[in-house]
């Protein structure tokens, strides 16, 4: 029996992604990116009463910052940092020499100041952070980043580079429970909108190892977590496109963030997969988007 195309193929194959040699790493047409365009457009939609400040990041941030936040703690094997020469000339010769003979020429590469972001919060905490204390009725961050994971894979939803658009929260437990609770209702609607059926579960990050294991099943206890879970791949594993997240004071103590009462203050942020929710409409729709239904794309493009 032949092996059935993969969506990844068909994504190849139509021209939607294209492949780079490297799994997960992708070049993006012009089609996919107006549904990321639309997407965004609809988030901002459901968002944008909500008065938040607007922040977008370069996919890079401040390496303290990232070891701080603990990453290689927790997620070791997912983490990008970046590296540099900052040699001499014979350091120089010895990189060419290397490369000529196909040996290892990392020798010379230093670790920079700058770690691929994991997630699109983490250079906000330490930025808001030194604003001082919160006004009465908290911060509210919209937020944008190209994410590094480093996780190969041959499902199309799983891409080491992808965008990450996020709400992020920061008050007294009450605002920040209330605001990732509102996001979860909302989500429903959205997924309607895009003309899509998913449901909300409780969920954990991944983390690393023996030890990891604990703080996985932490996580859930305390519901910290929820996934908005839709089909993409297939149905029996759909795909977390949205995620909820409450962090208690783990970002308000760390970077000593402040409540108007000088209390230290706890975060929520909700977190969508750009490519992600893209790849779960070419999924539900088809792969010509000209040809999706009316509404969908008057909600993404305006005028069908
Ligand atoms: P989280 O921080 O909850 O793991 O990720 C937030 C959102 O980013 C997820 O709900 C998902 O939509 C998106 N995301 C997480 N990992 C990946 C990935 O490997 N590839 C892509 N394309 N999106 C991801
Ligand atoms: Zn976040």
């Amino acid at each position: 029996m032949l092996a059935a195309t993969s969506f990844l193929d068909r994504l190849f194959d139509a021209g939607i992604l294209m492949e780079t040699g490297v799994e997960g790493l992708y070049a993006r047409s012009g089609a996919f990116e107006r549904v990321v365009d639309g997407i965004d457009r609809v988030i901002s939609r459901f968002g944008d009463a909500d008065g938040a400040e607007v922040v977008r990041f370069p996919p890079g941030m401040n390496r303290m910052v990232f070891e701080k936040t603990g990453y290689m703690k927790n997620f070791p094997n997912l983490a990008g940092t970046v590296h540099c020469f900052c040699g001499d000339d014979s350091g120089h010769a010895e990189i060419i020499a290397a490369l000529e003979a196909g040996d290892d020429w990392s020798r010379q590469q230093a670790l920079s100041e700058i770690a691929l972001t994991p997630a699109a919060c983490y250079p906000l905490y330490p930025i808001a952070a030194r604003r001082g204390s919160l006004p009465a009725d908290g911060r509210l961050f919209d937020i944008l980043s190209y994410c590094f994971r480093h996780e190969p894979s041959r499902e199309a939803t799983r891409q080491q580079m992808f965008r990450m658009r996020e709400y992020v929260r920061m008050g007294t437990p009450d605002q920040v429970q209330a605001f990732r609770q509102m996001w979860i209702d909302r989500a429903g609607a959205m997924v309607g909108v895009f003309g899509l059926e998913g449901a909300v579960d409780l969920a954990n990050d991944p983390f690393f190892g023996r030890a990891g294991r604990m703080l996985k099943n932490n996580q859930r206890q305390q519901t910290l977590k929820f996934e908005m879970l839709i089909p993409v791949e297939s149905v029996e594993k759909p795909t977390a496109c949205m995620s909820f997240n409450y962090h208690q004071d783990h970002f308000g103590t760390l970077w000593n963030i402040r409540t108007a009462t000088d209390e230290t203050a706890h975060t929520a942020c909700v977190g969508f997969g750009m490519e992600r929710l893209a790849l779960a409409m070419l999924r539900h729709h088809g792969l010509e988007i000209e040809g999706w239904p009316a509404p969908v794309r008057e909600a993404l493009w305006g005028a069908a």
